[in-house]
């Protein structure tokens, strides 16, 4: 059916995926397996998790959508939680990471007509992602995601991840903002240097233009913490969230300080963005996250993940490097085998992403343990000597 209805845009796994419970999710022939691509990094408390179900299973019943012309509590108080718990003061609700992102820029363009004399350009980075809509690929710099689309929209300039030079010698008058991951995702989970988002944010203050942090992936307890920039030391005057914030609802957010808080009535929309469903679902999960302090969790966990990471990288030749913080961690291996150890771990129960050709991603869900972890270690050993 897949083949005869779809268009042909991923190469899904050969598993029909019909129920999960925790870090675990079951097939249409009952087969269990341990998930941890977990949505590709959205299911932050694990697959239906009672408190989501529940606060989605009440919404529901009482009010699902209504207009942006009017109040619904859900989103204030959605809102609330967010700027209580980060530097950022407002708030504005998209649809997906992707919308998030070009409302982001939009933002910064804006902030640009008001206070840069019409600057425009956006400088992000190669190997980087910010979603699938034509400005989007536009700021992500990598060819594969690109070339199929030129022309590109114009002002978006791609420098070197984690060189603050490149981003220097690109800034221009016509420069409005900076859009970074603090890690990079898709691209790789690419740590930069621990000082350049500081040194970003410091060229960006003595050029006046906005530091905008997609925090899509790396937000929400990730990385270890609520937000990834305050393990960097730096704030953002723009930051994007979207994936772990509603445990698989689609939302996007922008968070703005107030300094560059400059939309007004009309400069902005949308139709499903910020309805009382999704936000029922982000407002279980966040306080969840807080209440239960699971950015904590998944910096412990991460720290045993990574360690015994570390362990396989002594035993099996074919590993060249482990990287990550918190739960979002991949393996790169120094042959092109990522498509047969993703084979592999299926068969052996174990879900896991294929980044490229040489390396695996890990991002199970925040709430894990360390028996899950080790579960998954010996399922990854078994498939390292297998191949
Ligand atoms: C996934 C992702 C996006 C795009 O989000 P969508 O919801 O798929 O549009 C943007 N930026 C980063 C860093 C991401 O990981």
């Amino acid at each position: 059916m897949e083949s005869k209805y779809f268009m042909h845009t991923v190469n899904r796994v050969p598993v029909t995926l019909v129920r999960g419970k925790g870090a675990r999710v079951w097939d249409d022939n009952g087969r269990e397996y341990l998930d941890f691509v977990a949505g590709w990094a959205v299911n932050s408390l694990g697959h239906c998790h009672p408190v989501v179900a529940k606060a989605l299973a009440e919404q529901a019943r009482t009010l699902i959508q209504v207009s942006n012309q009017f109040y619904t509590v859900p989103q204030l108080q959605m809102a609330e939680l967010l700027v209580q718990h980060s530097c950022l003061d407002k708030i504005f609700v998209s649809n997906s990471g992707a919308e998030a992102n070009e409302g982001a820029v939009k933002l910064a363009r804006r902030y640009g007509k008001r206070h840069l004399n019409g600057a425009y350009e956006v400088i992000s980075a190669n190997g980087s992602f910010h979603g699938r809509t034509l400005c989007m690929v536009a700021a992500t710099g990598q060819a594969k995601h690109q070339d199929p689309y030129k022309p590109l929209p114009a002002g978006f300039i791609n420098v070197e991840y984690n060189n603050v030079a490149a981003i220097k010698s690109a800034t221009t008058d016509q420069t409005c903002a900076v859009m970074l991951e603090p890690l990079q995702g898709e691209g790789g989970v690419n740590i930069p240097d621990d000082d350049y988002l500081k040194k970003v944010r410091k060229w960006c203050d003595e050029k006046g233009i906005l530091l905008i942090l997609d925090e899509i992936q790396t937000g929400i307890g990730r990385l270890g913490t609520l937000f990834a920039y305050e393990q960097y030391g730096v704030e953002p005057d723009i930051m994007t969230l979207a994936k772990g914030l509603g445990s698989g609802v689609p939302i996007g957010v922008i968070m703005v300080k107030e300094s560059a808080n400059v939309f007004e009535p009309g400069d902005h929309g949308s139709t499903f963005g910020g309805n009382p469903l999704v936000c029922a679902a982000a407002c279980a999960t966040l306080k969840y996250i807080i209440d239960n302090k699971v950015a904590d969790n998944a910096k412990k966990v991460g720290r045993y993940f990574l360690g015994r990471l570390e362990g396989l990288k002594k035993k099996h030749g074919v590993i060249a490097d482990v990287r990550g913080r918190g739960l979002l961690l991949a393996v790169e291996f120094n042959r092109e085998i990522a498509a047969d150890m993703l084979q592999a771990c299926l068969e052996n129960g174990l879900l896991v992403n294929r980044l490229n050709p040489s390396t695996l991603r890990f991002m199970p869900p925040l709430i894990i343990a360390n028996g899950e972890v080790a579960e998954a270690i010996n399922i990854l050993d078994k498939a390292l000597l297998a191949i």
